[in-house]
């Protein structure tokens, strides 16, 4: 482990501050992009020392923005370190950084949500899916309307093994808004336990490091911030594809103030609805009174089991969607003369 308040040997050679680069490119943090920088280095330490030993790790780290965990990474003595940024603005500053540790760092400037992360290794590098995680880790701190939806990205990624889980089991130190940090992390009966919960932690270790207070970051966000580290499992808790498991997930949580038989209902069309939802809360025994925050690991593992059995016996249920379901019937109840205009139109 390194040593508390250092995170590894390597040293850059002295630069501006990232306070100085911010100043000298003119890098203002964009509020609608949702830009919110941390200066400290003592912080972006504490943020990298979440990912382990990074000593000739290939690291990615997404968001560079003014280079203040960038710097921490390098500090850690990695063997390459690619950065993903979209904004160009910050691409001189990024390049400053790069001089300063010759051969190391690859800048690109581009979006992470469209990044081909299967190719940003070395294939060398790759590992079983059973063996220790690669020596490769992502590292970042994005907008929060970024992380969530390339947390859910990425945990198909995961499910799938492909993008940056080609390589094995890649590890990822994130930040995301503190609430949806505890909703990653939640465990059956609390309070934050959503569709998140479930879809991370079926398919990953995930632990809520530590909270970042708003008050750290320049300029202030409305919210607090968690780091919150991921390693993917050698077996996923729910032996399902992605998307089945996603679509009973999201299903139970539809009504989180319900009994999850409210939820689970709307995986059948309306016609069969009260026979199969009772013939699947029966076989997966799950007791329909339960609230969707109460239901367990294996509650789902089940639900999900039999519900595949369910698509199996009727190849037509897995494509059935309430919500078109629901559209449908409100176009069928319009008034006449709506109709009539829609279909003039
Ligand atoms: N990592 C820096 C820090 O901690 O000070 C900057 C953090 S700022 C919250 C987020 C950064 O992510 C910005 O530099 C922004 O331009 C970048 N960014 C936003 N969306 C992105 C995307 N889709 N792909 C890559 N970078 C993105």
């Amino acid at each position: 482990m390194a040593a508390r308040g250092k995170v590894a040997a390597f040293n850059l050679p002295p630069l501006p501050t990232v306070g100085e680069i911010i100043k000298l490119f003119r890098l203002q943090a964009q509020k609608q992009l949702s830009q919110n920088f941390l200066l400290d280095l003592r912080l972006t330490d504490k943020i990298v020392r979440q990912a382990g030993k990074l000593k000739n790790a290939h690291v990615c780290e997404v968001g560079p923005g003014p280079g203040g965990i960038t710097r921490s990474i390098l500090n850690a003595d990695v063997e390459q370190l690619l950065l993903v940024e979209k904004d160009p603005r910050f691409i001189p500053g990024l390049q400053m950084l790069s001089e300063a540790a010759p051969g190391k760092v690859r800048i690109v400037h581009g979006d992470i949500l469209t990044f081909k992360m299967e190719k940003a290794f070395p294939k060398h590098l790759k590992k079983n899916w059973e063996d220790e995680p690669p020596n490769i880790h992502i590292i970042g701190n994005l907008p929060f309307s970024v992380s969530t939806p390339l947390i859910i990205k990425w945990l198909e990624n995961v499910s799938k093994k492909n993008g940056p889980f080609i390589y094995g089991r890649t590890q990822m130190t994130l930040t995301f808004q503190k609430e949806v940090a505890e909703r990653l992390t939640a465990n059956t009966g609390g309070k934050q336990r959503s569709r998140l919960s479930i879809m991370s932690q079926h398919l990953c270790t995930v632990e809520n490091r530590f909270v970042i207070p708003g008050q750290a970051f320049v300029p202030k966000p409305e919210v607090d911030v968690a780091v919150v580290h991921f390693t993917p499992l050698v077996q996923p808790k729910i032996q399902q594809p992605f998307e089945l498991v996603e679509k009973v997930v999201r299903s139970a949580f539809q009504f989180r103030r319900k009994h999850c038989f409210r939820g689970i209902e709307t995986l059948f069309p309306e016609s069969e609805r009260l026979k199969k939802t009772e013939e699947l809360m029966m076989a997966a025994d799950v007791d329909p009174t339960l609230r969707p925050f109460q239901l367990s690991m294996s509650h789902f593992r089940n639900l999900c089991n039999t519900y595949r059995k369910m698509c199996e016996e009727d190849p037509s249920l897995f494509a059935y969607n309430y919500r078109e379901e629901l559209k449908q019937k409100k176009r069928q109840h319009l008034p006449k003369s709506t109709s009539q205009t829609e279909q003039t139109e």
